[in-house]
């Protein structure tokens, strides 16, 4: 099975694919966000600072290069504007398989605007934090690292990935109408993850 999570910054994807890779055994492909982080070059970081998307062919080589022959795994913030929709599906067609189902996590921007403001990174280890919803002891995290707020979560670069969410990225749906499957991303992980699975199994 092929699998895309998708949803705005903020929707809870990273979290539903750990659970989503175990359960029906897909290797998750690096999102490209985090690939651009580990990577932290000057140029790339021209574009993951201000919040606007990297060229496609970068992007496309990057995750292709992740990808490589696996026949079962679950894509995470790619593709993100139509060509890079366009180019997975012929990437895909030439290896004679096909992306099956696009989960939709939906959810309202005020509520990302909220999360998005409250999450912390640990600068060692990359895991996540919410300050409420899920929050570190002792303002550290497990592995003993440095709580930071990331440099493209400041509120005027979320509106900035918001806007081009909603431009760019938005549109896909309408892409992937014949494979969606839409889930309110607002309830409670869990719920969020037994919709998911549900809609999976049918
Ligand atoms: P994320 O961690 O998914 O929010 O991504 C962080 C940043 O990486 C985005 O704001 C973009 O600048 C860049 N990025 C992530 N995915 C893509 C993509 N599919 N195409 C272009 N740029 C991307």
């Amino acid at each position: 099975m092929i699998l895309l999570i998708f949803g705005p910054p903020g929707s809870g994807k990273g979290t539903q694919i750990t659970e989503l890779a175990e359960k029906f055994e897909l290797t998750p492909i690096p999102s490209p966000g985090d690939l651009f982080r580990k990577i932290n070059d000057d140029e790339i970081k021209k574009y993951t600072s201000t919040g606007k998307l990297v060229p496609d062919e970068l992007v496309a080589k990057l995750i292709f290069g992740e990808i490589g022959d696996k026949d079962n795994f679950i894509l995470d913030g790619y593709p993100r504007n139509l060509n890079q929709a366009e180019t997975l599906e012929n990437f895909l067609k030439e290896k004679n398989k096909r992306l099956d189902y696009v989960v939709y996590l939906k959810v309202s921007e005020e509520e990302i605007v909220a999360r998005i403001s409250n999450r912390r990174v640990c600068s060692k280890c990359g895991r996540n934090y919410n300050l409420i919803t899920n929050p570190p002891i002792d303002n550290k995290c497990g592995c003993g690292g440095e709580l930071t707020l990331r440099e493209d979560d400041k509120e005027d670069v979320i509106r900035t990935r918001l806007t081009v969410f909603n431009e760019q990225t938005q549109p896909l749906l309408e892409f992937y109408k014949d494979r969606l499957i839409t889930v309110d991303g607002e309830q409670n992980i869990q719920n969020v993850f037994e919709n998911i699975c549900k809609e999976l199994e049918k």
